[in-house]
Formats: C-alpha cells, structure tokens, sequence
C-alpha cells in the first residue's frame, strides 16, 4: 500500500483491511472483487491484484512462508528489487537495505552526491561492513527509513540535531551539491462521454480503453486528445483536472442521453453498482450529478 502512497492516506485502508484479512490465508481465500473494494480510493489497483496472486501462491505453493532468497521472493507478481529487500529485512531479519526514496536522499548527502551519480547497490556493497554491523537488521531498515523522513528531510534537514553530521559530506562541505528538482509531471488531454439513459438512470461504462493506467477496470469511454476535432453529437459539459497514478489529466466531458448501448460496453447503475467502481469513475459520476 505504501508504493507511491503517503502513510496518512495509507493508515485508514491498512487498518481496515487486516481487520478484514487478518493474515495470509485468509487473503488468499478471497476473490479479487472483494480485494479491490477493500482498495477502493488508494489508487495503483495492480498492487492489490499482485498482493492477492501472492499470497494465494505463498499459501498453495510455499507452505504460507516467504522464500528467504532474493532471487525467490522476485518472482512473486509484483516484487521487485525494494519491496523484496524490504521484505528479507522486515521478516528474515537479513542485512540487505530497502532504498527508497529517504534512504536515497541520506546517502546522497553523506557522500555529498548527486542522487543520480550514485550507484546505491554499489555503496551499499562497498560499506556492507559498516552498515551491517548490527545484529537487528529489521530495526536497522526501519530506522534509516524514519531516519530519513524524519531528520534527514527533503527540505530543512535537521543537521544540528543529527548525529551523523560529523561524517556527513552534506554538512561538512561548503561545496554543497544541488540537488535534483522534481520533474514536473505533464498534463495531459483527455474527452470523456458518457451516455446516459436518463430513464433508467444509468450510465454506460466500458474496460476497452488504452491509458496505461486503470487497466481493467469501468470507466466510461475515453480518448487521448492528440489532435483537436470538433465533438459531433455530443454535448459539452464541463472542464475539470485530475491526477492519477502518477499523471495530470485535463478532462473535457462530454454527455447525451440514449437507450443505445455504445458497443464494448455495459449499463452501470448511477447510483452504485455491486461491481467495483474506480473512484475516477465515481468523481465523474459526480461531475454529471446536475444532469442526471
Ligand atoms: S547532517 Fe544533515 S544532511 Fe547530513 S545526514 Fe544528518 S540531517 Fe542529513
């Protein structure tokens, strides 16, 4: 849940759903519409259908234990590299280091780099001695994990406070590096249409769409604007902007009402439906609140 998703947004849906899934086999006896529910709002859908697959292989195949090879745990869907060191450290208590972004950052200033001019696994490997003198390695991740967001901070480290800060190539430098700005992510154009049956209240909604994001799930037609054309037949809605899984999206709406079903595509209730929903879709659902 914590891939590209801040602790406080994650708190609530984690809470809730070990109260629901209290450990390994009871996720693994679930379904995926049931998961996705559960997921409801978090956003990055694949992770829970990765969690799901893997812990139904973990309990079938492995006797509902993690492998505690790298190189095991990474054919697991949706394992890579940070989530399989996490996991080596967190469970096996393995010296290994999950680097993400915090972790990035601390070494970055204590070796007074760029982010981008240093090979992280490389370090990590060369200093294996220093960094792995501890016996609790979980601990240890854990804590230049909080290290980072809480000391080391992206803005104002509290370099006075730090106890590092006698090796630390950040503080004791007056050649300071420039760190990296963040890349600003690019809008981009979308048109939405939705038919609707207004008798029946409902919307039609579709899987057939090729965004790269929301894969798989119900959303009513959509299209990347490339070139501007003229929108026949369909009425103008409403402008509005939204930001998923990474992107900024310009949204143009468009609607009509019709009994036709578009082709690919299924009659949704507009007031909530058993199958699951992407929240995308439900905030547009709102957006057409005043004509439906
Ligand atoms: S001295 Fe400052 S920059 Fe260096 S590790 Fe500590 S908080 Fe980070």
């Amino acid at each position: 849940m914590l891939q590209q998703t801040q602790v406080k947004t994650v708190l609530p849906y984690f809470k809730n759903f070990i109260l629901y899934f209290p450990n390994l086999k009871s996720l693994s006896r679930s379904n995926e519409r049931k998961v996705l529910k559960l997921w409801e709002g978090l956003g990055y859908y694949r992770r829970a259908r990765n969690l799901l697959a893997t812990a139904k292989i973990l309990v079938r195949e492995k006797n509902s234990k993690l492998p505690k090879k790298l190189i095991d745990i990474k054919k697991l869907p949706g394992i890579g590299d940070y989530t399989a060191n996490a996991l080596l450290a967190f469970i096996h208590d393995q010296p290994t280091i999950a680097i993400d972004g915090n972790v990035k950052r601390v070494f970055s200033r204590i070796v007074n780099k760029n982010e981008n001019k240093i090979d992280f696994n490389k370090l990590v490997e060369t200093n294996k001695k220093t960094l792995f003198k501890t016996s609790r390695h979980s601990d240890f991740v854990e804590a230049l994990m909080e290290f980072g967001a809480l000391i080391c901070k992206p803005k104002e480290p509290m370099c006075l406070k730090c106890s590092l800060k006698n090796r630390c190539g950040y503080f004791r430098s007056d050649k300071k590096f420039k760190q990296q700005k963040r890349v600003k992510l690019k809008e981009k154009n979308y048109n939405i249409f939705c038919c609707i049956d207004k008798s029946k209240n409902k919307i039609a909604l579709t899987k057939k769409h090729d965004l790269g994001f929301l894969n798989n799930f119900y959303l009513p037609p959509i299209e990347e604007i490339i070139f501007k054309n003229k929108i026949k037949n369909w009425n103008f809605h409403s402008n509005f902007k939204n930001s998923i899984s990474n992107k900024k999206l310009n949204i143009n709406l468009y609607y009509k009402f019709s009994s036709k079903l578009p082709l690919q595509s299924q009659w949704f209730s507009l007031k909530g439906s058993n199958e699951f929903i992407p929240s995308f879709t439900k905030k547009i659902f709102k957006q057409i609140l005043d004509i439906t």
